[in-house]
């Protein structure tokens, strides 16, 4: 699946360790489709991903450069809340270092404050975005089109129960003006970025509609683990890369008209 890409001048492969948190029971909607998207880019751009699927219990690589979180049910949280917690300082001090990190609908409400589930259940968060998420007998569900200051037009699909507030001065990934609710069909906001931690209720999967999220996510780990995010490709990858991005920029504009 990964296309070779020209080495270094000298030779030298550029490693990128990439974690997929929880796919056994957080990856519901294809948002495993995350992780396939930013392994092929990265493989495009000349750098070498290795992809670690972390359940409950496995321990963490030798290398986090990146964490790829998805969404789930109630059931699917309330499974890994225990094993997020003993990973909590962890992930604080690798979301304080920079690493990038992006979490979808169920984890992104739980590395908010609090998530309180419709049957009255508290499931306290691991605090690293300023947010808490109330379950409600609604369920927002449907297309989600929003914008964003730094990364555009973002489309995705949403379905979820928990509404989201997030605190003063949290900010948003965008804003919903008319397709979807966002984080609570109430203010308008849509997901949260704090340092290089997203969260967000897009399913879709997010990153093969959305490539400057992936680019994003890409930059700050190479940035972080090589010193500078330096893309070294053949005419083949860039090829490529224009290719895919062309299908994601009309899906795009399909679904923001
Ligand atoms: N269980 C959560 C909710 O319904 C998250 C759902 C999801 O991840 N799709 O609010």
């Amino acid at each position: 699946m990964q296309t070779p890409a020209p080495a270094g001048r000298d030779g030298e492969t550029r490693p990128i360790d990439v974690v997929s948190l929880y796919p056994r029971d957080m990856n519901i909607y294809g948002d495993s489709g995350n992780v396939l998207t930013v392994t092929r880019r990265l493989a495009l751009y000349g750098y070498e991903p290795h992809v670690h699927e972390i359940n409950q219990g496995d321990p963490w690589p030798g290398r986090v450069d990146m964490i790829l979180g998805g969404g789930g049910q109630d059931t699917g949280q309330k499974k890994i809340i225990d094993d997020l917690f003993r990973r909590a300082d962890d992930l604080r001090a690798f979301a304080a270092d920079g690493v990038p990190m992006l979490m979808i609908c169920g984890l992104y409400q739980l590395f908010g404050d609090y998530f309180e589930t419709i049957d009255g259940t508290r499931l306290d968060g691991i605090g690293i975005i300023g947010a808490h998420t109330i379950g409600r007998d609604v369920r927002m569900i449907g297309n989600l089109v929003e914008h964003s200051a730094q990364f555009g037009d973002v489309i995705g699909y949403e379905n979820h129960s928990g509404q989201t507030f997030l605190d003063d001065g949290v900010e948003p990934l965008g804003h919903v003006d008319h397709d979807g609710t966002g984080n609570n069909g109430e203010d308008h906001t849509e997901g949260a970025r704090v340092n290089n931690v997203i969260g967000t209720y897009m399913h879709g999967s997010l990153l093969p509609k959305n490539p400057a999220i992936s680019d994003f996510l890409i930059r700050a780990a190479a940035e972080r683990r090589h010193g500078a995010f330096e893309p070294r490709q053949g005419d083949a990858q860039r090829d490529e890369l224009a290719r895919i991005d062309g299908v994601a920029a009309r899906a795009r504009k399909v679904a923001a008209s």
